[in-house]
């Protein structure tokens, strides 16, 4: 191949790894063959120099811009870091840096695994959160960053700048990802590959309040403004721990390469410990005035360089590809191994997600295959030893029929997965089901595990989840492993069931691509059962968070005729089909005339509109001379803001509405931004923090 074409497609690849990475959150390939490629095309640009192009991925910072949010020039450029993976290469780095600029002091970090943000503050309140999209300009996520407790919406003290930015990574604790995780499977949502995946995905979340929900932390780890008096990046991060940032104190200023080796090499095992991922150290170059005199690139500055830990890696044997059936019929393949020690613990499964990945990494039975602990976490295959291939060895054959029914495998429109369409006769998928329905976060029946289960379903005592409603306790005490307690313990928590809310049981149908947060957004907006089961796909659309693929979900499930037999035996049982109307919270609002528009950050529309109604206001679908106020969010449709400002209609955002109410509502938690004092009582003079020997931070990163 000629050097010109090899150019072009490893740029190619590159790029689309990039766009993986960066947008879909969902990376193919490992972080080290990703850097790997990266340094085969930089070798190959500087051998051949006429080949050079502005645009190729080693010239640009990754870009994670997305057109779902409106995108801000970044003030100072945001750039990457280079990175090494060898000790040598570090060191010659920093004889590099000593020789250019004299005695130096470096300082070294933890290189925390999320995702880069931008934090402006002006007054010391939290005016601006900007991702760092292509370097120059990121998306604006100020929204989703103020549900992140760690970032201080008000600043302490007195002595920070009027106006500066601070930037630092937003990641995900690996308890907040394995909650995620566990949460995503058992909605049969595919699960995020690590957890730097999972941070950057929700901070692109369109709605705050499952950011929120999502636990994420973020450490600052650098400021940036103009005309800042502060000559070190070590007596940055004390000051801005002390205006109330989170500032890692796993920090060290080093003075040699044995210093920083020492601090890699202690970190490269305790980190192991740690409750959030990492991937390397970055040693930067303390005093500002170095800094200064080294520079950037256009893609990384030269003053600091990230050495970064490789993914621990075995190579073992795929003995055999197994397939698991979910409760909605969904195939997961699942790679069985030979034994293998990673990362101290003895990996015998990996996940392979689905056909296509078999596909992309040509995976054959018998292949010697190298596993990874993506995030450390899940094991995963990623790549195979093509050296140590059996010869007579065939591409693997993906299932055309269900391992446990025997039906035929469908693949939906925009599927990567493939379904068993057998609902009603596939054994996973009933108890499936079944199980599904009793989770504490559907329908809350304690004493019933999913042994329990199995054993009713064996003794033929439950096919279905209606069938739970006609056990009698005598049934169930003469059951092997149940007795007269047990059984009574299971006939009570049924009969609490009776009384979980509609949201819940609308979730614990366990229709597919309904997770718990869809179902209260359908409940919210249908009010009961009969309204979403008479639902046309129009009319689905019209609930938050349903599109056409849930809509035809809802459809499917609700025209199957199994489906409604049981429905209507749950209905008879006694189960919650429609919303609690709550007690009317007050009448602040009552002759008030409502139309809302927009999209919002605290509340959904519908949260927005029970409110009203809550406190004896009305909801309209248009502005008219009836409205008294238009409830504005972002994205307001055009003609709305049209007709209510020449009908002279009073226009309030949500905030200022929720101010109008008051705010007793028992699910009715104010937010961080909410809970923020007046400005004029806060607002600091704005003090330079060091006046000695300074140097302007115009560049940082
Ligand atoms: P990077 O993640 O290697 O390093 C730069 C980033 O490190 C900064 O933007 C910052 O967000 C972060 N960081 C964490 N702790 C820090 C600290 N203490 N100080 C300063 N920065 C800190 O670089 P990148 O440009 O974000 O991403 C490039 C890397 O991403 C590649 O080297 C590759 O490993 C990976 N990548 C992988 C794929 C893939 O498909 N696997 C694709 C694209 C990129």
């Amino acid at each position: 191949m000629s050097i010109e074409k090899q150019i072009k497609e490893l740029r190619e690849k590159l790029n689309h790894y990039n766009h993986l990475y960066y947008v879909e959150n969902a990376p193919t390939v490992s972080d080290y063959e990703f850097d790997c490629m990266l340094r085969q095309l930089q070798e190959l640009e500087q051998q051949h120099p006429e080949f050079a192009d502005p645009n190729s991925p080693t010239a640009r910072v990754g870009s994670d811009l997305s057109n779902a949010f409106k995108s801000v020039d970044h003030t100072f450029p945001m750039l990457s870091l280079q990175n090494t993976y060898s000790l040598d290469e570090l060191h010659e780095w920093v004889e590099k840096i000593t020789k250019e600029v004299g005695e130096v002091e470096f300082v070294c970090e933890l290189k925390f695994d999320g995702t880069a943000i931008s934090l402006t503050y002006e007054d010391g309140r939290l005016l601006r959160a900007v991702t760092r999209g292509d370097g120059s300009r990121g998306d604006d996520v100020t929204e989703n960053v103020r549900t992140i407790r760690s970032i201080p919406l008000m600043l302490n003290g007195n002595d920070f700048p009027s106006y500066f930015e601070i930037r630092g990574e937003i990641f995900m604790p690996y308890a907040s990802f394995e909650r995620l995780n566990a949460e995503r499977e058992q909605n049969e949502e595919p699960p995020f590959a690590n957890p730097r995946n999972a941070a950057a995905g929700t901070l692109k979340q369109q709605q705050s309040k499952i950011v929120a929900q999502r636990g994420l932390d973020c450490t600052l780890y650098q400021i940036a403004g103009k005309d800042l008096q502060l000559t070190s990046h070590y007596e940055s991060l004390e000051a801005a721990k002390r205006w109330g940032f989170k500032i890692s104190d796993k920090i060290k200023v080093c003075r040699n390469t044995a210093e920083i080796d020492d601090f890699i090499n202690y970190w490269d095992t305790e980190r192991k410990a740690l409750p959030f991922p990492t991937d390397g150290i970055v040693i930067k170059v303390n005093r500002f005035a170095d800094r200064k005199a080294l520079g950037s690139t256009a893609k990384a500055p030269k003053w600091a360089v990230a050495y970064k830990f490789k993914a621990e890696q075995a190579l073992t044997r795929l003995l055999k590809v197994s397939y698991q059936v979910g409760r909605t019929g969904a195939i997961t393949p699942v790679a069985n191994l030979e034994p293998v020690l990673l990362a101290g613990t003895t990996v015998k499964r990996a996940t392979l997600h689905n056909a296509d990945q078999i596909m992309a990494l040509d995976l054959r039975e018998g292949d010697m295959v190298y596993v990874e602990k993506g995030g450390e976490i899940i094991p995963k295959i990623t790549g195979v030893e093509l050296s140590q291939r059996n010869e007579e060895s065939k591409p693997l054959q993906y299932i055309t029929h269900c391992p446990e029914c025997g039906a035929e495998l469908v693949r939906y429109e925009g599927e990567a997965k493939h379904y068993c369409p057998n609902q009603s006769h596939c054994r996973p998928q009933i108890l499936g089901r079944i199980i599904h329905f009793i989770r504490r976060k559907a329908m809350n029946i304690e004493g019933l595990g999913e042994e329990t289960i199995e054993l009713l379903f064996k003794n033929s005592l439950i096919n279905n989840i209606a069938d739970l409603y006609d056990l009698r306790a005598e049934q169930l005490a003469t059951l092997p492993r149940l007795g007269e307690k047990s059984a009574r313990n299971i006939m009570q928590s049924l009969q609490l069931s009776l009384e979980v809310p509609f949201h819940r049981v609308l979730f614990a149908l366990g229709i597919r691509f309904i997770g718990e947060t869809t179902a209260k957004y359908i409940a919210t907006h249908f009010k009961d059962m009969d309204s979403v089961m008479g639902a046309s796909k129009e009319e689905l659309i019209e609930a938050e968070e349903v599109g056409d693929k849930i809509a035809d979900s809802i459809i499917d499930y609700m025209h199957d005729e199994q489906n409604l037999i049981i429905i209507e035996r749950l209905r008879r049982a006694g189960l919650k089909f429609k919303i609690e109307e709550k007690a009317q919270a007050s009448s602040s609002l009552a002759g008030l005339n409502f139309v809302i528009s927009g999209s919002f950050s605290l509340h959904s529309r519908d949260e927005l509109k029970a409110l009203i109604e809550a406190h004896g206001g009305k909801n309209l679908a248009a502005v008219s001379a009836n409205t008294s106020y238009l409830l504005a969010g972002d994205k307001i449709g055009p003609s709305k803001l049209q007709k209510a400002t020449k009908l002279g209609i009073k226009i309030i955002s949500e905030e200022e509405f929720l101010k109008m109410i008051e705010t007793d509502d028992s699910d009715y938690t104010p937010t961080p931004a909410e809970q923020l004092p007046p400005k004029e009582e806060n607002a600091p003079a704005a003090e330079p923090i060091n006046k000695n020997e300074t140097v302007t931070q115009g560049s940082l990163f």
